[in-house]
């Protein structure tokens, strides 16, 4: 089997950063994907993502239906069903040790391992608080057309690469900014504007604009993607933290929040 007919695994959960990874794969390298959703019930703001992984695919078929035949049907696994792995949670309780990484790792490895893949792709990129463990291990590959980071086979025996060393990071070194460049210049921001990002969500599906990461996405400069009422909650709530000069006049604030409109679109 060619290299273009096998799949690429891809931990795919609705997020700007895995679906701008499933566009780049699917329309522009025309590659087979395989798309993968650990299901975590505890996090807030996993059924928007479910729902927001059904829209951009209905949109996704919608303006490349020649991707249909590319994209398989995701495989979903509740997290609660991972086997006892007491090798990798003793690795992973001894990283987080060291730094506070998400839970969701973890299971992420016990996934990996129970399916036997060993090179899914996963958008962890630079800034994380993953990369202040994996920074000095990992290496860059340029191959095929395609650049991807993954962990040194030289650290096979640490507890980073127990954890960490199933996975091909392709945005590591991206930053947002420039994958919403990449996305308009080539008709995909339509799909991009309905990823999912926030941990608690309103009743209307909007984003609260409160959570920590309603407050990354205003402070990477991508505003546009919380609708007004939200930016306006984020400088009602997070900003105060950040810069306690905020209260000066409301008239300061009106000038913050309105010019936050999304740039127009080059196509
Ligand atoms: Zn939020």
């Amino acid at each position: 089997m060619s290299q273009e007919c096998q799949p690429v695994h891809l931990l795919w959960t609705g997020g700007w950063d895995s679906t701008f990874r499933l566009l780049y794969l699917l329309i522009k390298q025309k590659r087979v994907v395989q798309p993968h959703y650990i299901i975590d019930a505890d996090r807030r703001g996993a059924g928007e993502e479910l729902l927001v992984r059904n829209k951009i695919v209905e949109k996704i078929f919608a303006l490349f239906p020649e991707t249909k035949s590319r994209l398989c049907p995701s495989i979903f696994f509740d997290n609660t069903e991972l086997p006892e792995m007491p090798d990798v949670t003793a690795s992973f309780r001894r990283l987080r040790q060291r730094v506070p990484i998400g839970s969701q790792y973890e299971w992420m490895a016990k996934y990996c391992i129970m399916q036997n893949i060993h090179d899914v792709e996963t958008c962890i990129h630079t800034g994380g608080t993953a990369n202040k463990l994996l920074d000095s291990m990992v290496m860059v590959t340029d191959a095929d057309n395609d650049h991807f980071y993954s962990l040194d086979n030289r650290y096979k025996n640490t507890d980073e690469y127990k954890v960490f060393g199933h996975y091909r990071f392709p945005v590591y070194d991206a930053h947002k900014v420039d994958m919403e460049k990449v996305a308009r210049e080539n008709g995909w921001i339509d799909m991009m504007k309905l990823t999912w990002f926030c941990l608690r969500p309103m009743a209307n599906h909007t984003p609260c604009g409160r959570c920590h990461p309603c407050g990354m996405v205003m402070r990477e400069g991508m505003t546009w993607r919380l609708p007004l009422r939200s930016r306006i909650m984020y400088y009602l709530t997070l900003q105060p933290y950040v810069n306690s000069g905020l209260y000066k006049s409301a008239k300061q604030m009106k000038h913050k929040v309105l010019p936050n409109r999304e740039p127009s679109q080059t196509q």
